[in-house]
Order: C-alpha cells, then sequence, then structure tokens
C-alpha cells in the first residue's frame, strides 16, 4: 500500500474533487431539495465542502486519518440541519478505521463504520427516502465485492457506485419517511432524494480519485446511468 504521504495526497484531491463537484451540482441539489424540502441542501454541500477543501494547508502535515477527522468535524461546524451532523459527524467517526492507513480492508471498516453511524444517527433505514437509500447498496456492494468477490478495490468502488446510483433512482417512487420531506407524505412521492443525489455524487468522486492514484480505469454499468439521468 501506499505510504502515509501518498494516501494523505490521495484524501485532499479527493476532497478537492467533491467539493468542486459539490460546488457544480449545488443548483441541482437545490432543486431536488426544493421540490421536497427547503432547498438548502445545495449550499450546505457546498459550504460545508468548501470550507473543508479550504483547509488543505492547515491539513499538509496531518495523518491521513486526522485529515479526514478534521473533514468530519468541519463539516459539522458549517452545515447546520440534518445533513451536517449526518455527513459531518460519521464521516469523523468512521476516520478512527483509517488509523492504520488507507488499504483495501480498513476502507470496508470505513464504510460500514460510515453507515452505522448515519443510521444510527438519523434512524432511518432503507425505504425511508434518504441518503441511506443510496449509502446501503453502495456499502454492502462494496464490501462484498472486497471480501467474498476478491475484487480489486477500484472495480468494488465502481460496483458500489452503480448500486448507489440504482438507491437514487429508487427514492424516486417511495415515499420519504424521515427529515423534512416527510412532512409532505404522499407528496413527496415522485421526487428524487437530495441527500441520496449528494451521496451519491462523493462517491463518484472518490471514484475518480481512486482511479488517479490506483492507476486505473473501470467501466460504470451503463443501464445504471440511465436511471436517473440529468436532464441538462
Ligand atoms: P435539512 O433537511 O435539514 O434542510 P439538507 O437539506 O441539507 O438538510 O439535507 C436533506 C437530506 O438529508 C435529505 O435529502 C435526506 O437524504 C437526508 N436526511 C434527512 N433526515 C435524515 C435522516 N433522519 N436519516 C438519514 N438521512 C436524512
Ligand atoms: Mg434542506
Amino acid at each position: 500500500m501506499a505510504d502515509s504521504e501518498t494516501q494523505r495526497e490521495a484524501v485532499l484531491d479527493a476532497l478537492d474533487n467533491v467539493a468542486e463537484r459539490l460546488a457544480e451540482e449545488k443548483e441541482y441539489l437545490t432543486d431536488l431539495d426544493s421540490a421536497i424540502g427547503d432547498a438548502d441542501h445545495g449550499a450546505n454541500m457546498e459550504r460545508g465542502f468548501g470550507k473543508a477543501a479550504e483547509k488543505r494547508e492547515e491539513f499538509a502535515e496531518m495523518e491521513p486519518n486526522e485529515v479526514v477527522k478534521n473533514v468530519g468535524t468541519t463539516l459539522i461546524s458549517n452545515v447546520g440541519g440534518a445533513s451536517g451532523p449526518l455527513y459531518g459527524g460519521s464521516i469523523m467517526f468512521a476516520s478512527q478505521e483509517f488509523e492504520d492507513g488507507i488499504t483495501a480492508e480498513t476502507s470496508v471498516a470505513f464504510a460500514e463504520a460510515y453507515l452505522d453511524k448515519v443510521k444510527d444517527r438519523g434512524g432511518a433505514q432503507v425505504g425511508a427516502k434518504t441518503m441511506v437509500d443510496a449509502l446501503v447498496p453502495a456499502v454492502h456492494t462494496y464490501k462484498k465485492s472486497v471480501e467474498q468477490d476478491d475484487l480489486p478495490p477500484l472495480e468494488a468502488l465502481a460496483k458500489a457506485v452503480d448500486a448507489a446510483e440504482r438507491g437514487v433512482a429508487f427514492t424516486v417512487p417511495i415515499k420519504a419517511m424521515k427529515g423534512r420531506a416527510s412532512f409532505l407524505d404522499w407528496r413527496s412521492v415522485g421526487h428524487q432524494d437530495p441527500g441520496a443525489t449528494s451521496t451519491l455524487f462523493i462517491l463518484e468522486e472518490l471514484l475518480e480519485t481512486a482511479e488517479e492514484y490506483l492507476d486505473g480505469e473501470v467501466d460504470r454499468d451503463a443501464r445504471a446511468e440511465d436511471a436517473v439521468g440529468r436532464d441538462e
């Protein structure tokens, strides 16, 4: 596995890619949240990850797990609402899995710890129309691909991103049971969940960064791309 310096660079680049992507998607996420929420998800995500990315210099001397932990705390202090503590608290909690470095094995542990914390804090199960609907299939697919199918981490991650994309599509026809959107009851049906969507965008950027550092390119499943194609 790469040395700690390379791992830190990879984490910092992932952070930049995520921050840039969420800034690009701000309007789209805002539109999704205006349909079933309060139209702040785009701004929340842009602000939170933007603030974290601005700390690149401050993070430059830290161990990779410390950088991840600090991204979490930065999100907690800069993003209000439901998504700040969910994203920030879970990243912070899961960062301890990287104490001995970032490997295929510890990345599975990170993913599982992250998912557990989101479910624990938010109390949402699959089918409640939240970020959990993207996360559960992604984390389960990643774990199975690495541990049982012995796939290289990059291929496992690509499969996880495809699974998340199907999860995002699944949020459209179901009724929100948690968060602000649940206040709408049946009127939430037919709309895509903003938090599941931002989760997918983050995973896509992690894959993009991993392709760079693990020196490979992987095919995404085209059918999944079609499932939640965006109108440009
Ligand atoms: P707020 O709902 O406070 O305005 P955001 O708009 O930033 O916060 O985030 C909304 C997203 O947060 C939702 O689309 C959903 O995915 C996620 N979310 C809300 N409540 C929960 C919960 N209890 N568990 C998991 N995710 C949740
Ligand atoms: Mg909102």
